[in-house]
């Protein structure tokens, strides 16, 4: 369970996340939507204890990340960041963040078999494709098996095979118990993904609950998110 109470997010004089709140459940797939710089990021950075909210708080698991004991164990995400050092062949990357969160070597292994990089856990990292690191990403994200995941825009730049196998994934993850958060800005790949919807826009929480719901009203889901995100088509 991920638990987010009226977070507040300010940089100077600009306001990033404003009175947010939002749940996602264990068991489904929660898609968090929203144009860019809606204030996506800056929720899940706040979860995942990278960022320090003004005010309110965020919870995983019924704990502020900072308290959580192993967080690899409760928690795993893909955050759209630099990843490792091109040199670094992918198995060793993940061998260093395994034991460094105590995880024995065989889930090493286990993990690069999830993720269909069984072949190339010793290719440089430099040498793998947009998909290929994604995939190595969403692998340090499972390397704990943890009960909530959190991913921040898994499908950019996956062509529509890895596009499928990343819905697949997760929505077994969610069969399996897992909180899953998924943030994207393309409407039509959460469609396909999430149970539930939550759509922030100008760092505000703009809709939350099931597709259905999200769509009720509207002639399209197109016009849903549109008209909710104050008619600004990107
Ligand atoms: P999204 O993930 O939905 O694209 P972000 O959470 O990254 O949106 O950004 C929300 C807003 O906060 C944007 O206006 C962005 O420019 C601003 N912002 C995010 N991080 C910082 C930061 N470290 N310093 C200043 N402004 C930031």
């Amino acid at each position: 369970m991920i638990e987010v109470e009226r977070l507040t997010k300010t940089y100077g004089r600009h306001t990033a996340v404003r009175e947010v709140s939002l749940t996602a459940p264990p068991g489904v797939v929660t898609g968090l939507i929203g144009p860019n710089g809606a204030g996506k990021s800056t929720t899940l950075r706040a979860v995942l204890g990278l960022t320090r909210p003004t005010s309110g708080t965020a919870t995983v698991a019924g704990q502020a990340y900072r308290d959580l004991r192993f967080p690899l164990h409760t928690v795993g995400a893909l955050l759209d960041d630099a990843g490792p050092v091109p040199e670094r062949r992918a198995a060793d990357h993940l061998t260093w963040v395994a034991r460094s969160n105590g995880i024995g070597r065989a889930r090493v292994r286990e993990v690069l078999d999830l993720v269909g990089l069984e072949d190339a856990g010793r290719t440089r990292v430099g040498r793998y494709s947009l998909g290929m690191k994604q995939r190595l990403g969403i692998a340090v994200a499972l390397l704990g098996d943890p009960q909530v995941v959190v991913l921040d825009e898994p499908m950019n730049g996956l062509d529509p095979e890895g596009i499928r196998w990343i819905r697949h994934l997760v929505q077994q993850l969610a069969r399996d118990g897992a909180t899953v958060l998924v943030a994207s800005h393309f409407m039509t790949e959460l469609e396909s993904v999430a149970q539930r919807i939550v759509m922030i826009a100008g760092g505000q929480v703009r809709a939350a609950g099931t597709v259905e719901e999200f769509t009720d009203g509207y002639d399209s889901l197109e016009d849903a998110y549109f008209e909710r995100a104050g008619g600004q088509r990107r």
